[in-house]
């Protein structure tokens, strides 16, 4: 290559290993990119430094891609933060109102995104904004805070990249098929999919184990099976079913809230009868509780993720015993028998249901498998960095460091993978979005915001 076919690095991160999540090259020692793109690596990264080059040492410190957690309710946990549901700062008093107006709705957007970025997250999903909740009681879900997220795009304030879906039904609730197919057919804003992309709806499929609300193939101690949320003229099932279908047909990405093994098995025959999702944007089965038996092969094959909480599943296992059985509630959420079947596989922090901090998802992920799984740290590691970047569609171009993907970083005092500390007792010393620090502990600071 010439000089000018590669332009001098705007910024070099070097002295420190860097675990890039690559399938080829799994260990880098230095990144250099360009307008926030990676151009080179190693040696051929270190020749395109010059005077103007921004060069971030890591004195030590290792690099992991940014993490990017698969389902996190942003705008909630702004607006509710520091109170989560379970784990330290429990709070699951009555929300009430929580952002009335768009003062308050930016608020909770720029403090979700501070915090995500002193965590290392550089991306996530909200996972459930739209009409369905627009006389939701606490603000957090209806279209305007749709309108917010717009508005603060526009202004370039983000500091995470943002999968944001659609809701056309109520939140943890019911949801009307005529509703959801005139939503499924409404246009779609147009905005930089790179830092917010709108691919899809959420469907709440079925409620959860330990309420007895979530749809079961094998009925609960008491006997009963749970039903689908979603309402038809056909019923419930067929309501379902037939949003799953038409949101498919339309190209869009489906994300069921579905924990019971009846919920994810309809997404899944549902999907396969349609000949699977597309090769590059899978569909999503949400919590995933009971992915069970046959449904982690099936929804490999079909072009399913699964977006798992090990988190809930620590804080719930026990209340769901009591309604499923110990058998049943010992087997559920199926992390180990997910990574075998090489299902796409997240590990998400649902916040504020859980804490957002993703190091305690990951020791909490790796109580859960124990040591069934070789390279366990490893393959925890991709389910916060390469397997949501799949689940996103962007993986051509985000959740590993490679040539031609995003600089996007998170940076620990120590190696995630050679260590044997508990990812919680890492640090997270900086955070870097599209080749921008937009976090440093060393200077205490959480960056600006306003992209160039
Ligand atoms: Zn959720």
């Amino acid at each position: 290559m010439t000089d000018d076919q590669i332009p001098r690095a705007d910024v070099l991160l070097r002295g420190g290993p860097i675990r890039t999540m690559g399938e080829t090259a799994p260990e880098a020692r230095a990144l250099a990119a360009v307008d926030g793109t990676i151009v080179a690596v190693d040696d051929e990264a270190e020749a395109l430094r010059d005077e103007h080059t921004h060069v971030i040492e890591l004195d030590g410190r290792a690099a992991i891609p940014g993490i990017n957690d698969a389902h996190l309710h942003a705008a909630w946990l702004g607006a509710r933060w520091p109170r989560l549901f379970f784990g330290e700062g429990a709070d699951s008093q009555h929300d009430g109102p929580l952002a009335r107006t768009e003062d308050d709705r930016r608020r909770a957007l720029l403090k979700a995104w501070n915090l995500l970025a002193e965590l290392g997250i550089t991306s996530y999903t909200e996972p459930g904004i739209g009409p369905g909740e627009d006389d939701g009681e606490t603000g957090c879900f209806g279209s305007d805070m749709l309108e917010t997220y717009l508005q603060l795009h526009r202004e370039r304030e983000q500091k995470s990249r943002v999968t944001l879906l659609r809701l056309f039904g109520t939140l943890d609730g019911t949801s009307d098929l005529e509703d959801v197919l005139a939503g499924i057919h409404s246009p779609v804003p147009a905005t930089d999919e790179r830092w917010l992309q709108i691919p899809g709806v959420k469907i709440f499929g079925d409620g959860i184990p330990p309420m007895r609300t979530a749809w079961l193939r094998t009925p609960y101690v008491d006997g009963s099976s749970g039903a689908p949320l979603p309402q038809g003229p056909s019923g419930p099932a067929e309501a379902l079913c037939a949003m799953i279908r038409a949101a498919h047909a339309r190209g869009l990405q489906v994300a069921v809230h579905a924990t019971g093994d009846r919920t994810i098995d309809a997404l899944t025959t549902a999907i396969e009868r349609a000949g699977g999702a597309p090769e590059n944007r899978p569909h999503c089965a949400v919590h995933a509780d009971l992915a069970l038996g046959d449904l982690p092969a099936r929804m490999r094959d079909a072009g399913i993720a699964a977006a798992i909480q090990p988190v809930i599943a620590r804080e719930t296992r026990t209340w769901a015993a009591t309604t499923l059985g110990a058998g049943r509630a010992k087997d559920a959420w199926p992390l180990a028998r997910l990574l075998e079947a090489g299902t796409v596989t997240t590990i998400t922090s649902d916040a504020p249901i859980t804490t957002p901090d993703w190091r305690i998802a990951l020791d909490a992920g790796a109580e859960m498998i124990g040591d069934e799984i070789p390279d366990a740290r490893s393959r925890l590691l991709d389910c916060v960095t390469r397997a949501p970047a799949i689940q996103d569609g962007a993986a051509d171009w985000k959740g590993s460091l490679e040539v031609g993907k995003v600089l996007d970083v998170c940076v620990l005092d120590d190696d995630p993978v050679a260590s044997r500390k508990a990812f919680t007792d890492l640090t997270v010393e900086m955070t870097i979005t599209d080749g921008r620090v937009v976090f440093d502990r060393a200077t205490r600071r959480s960056v600006p915001a306003s992209r160039t």
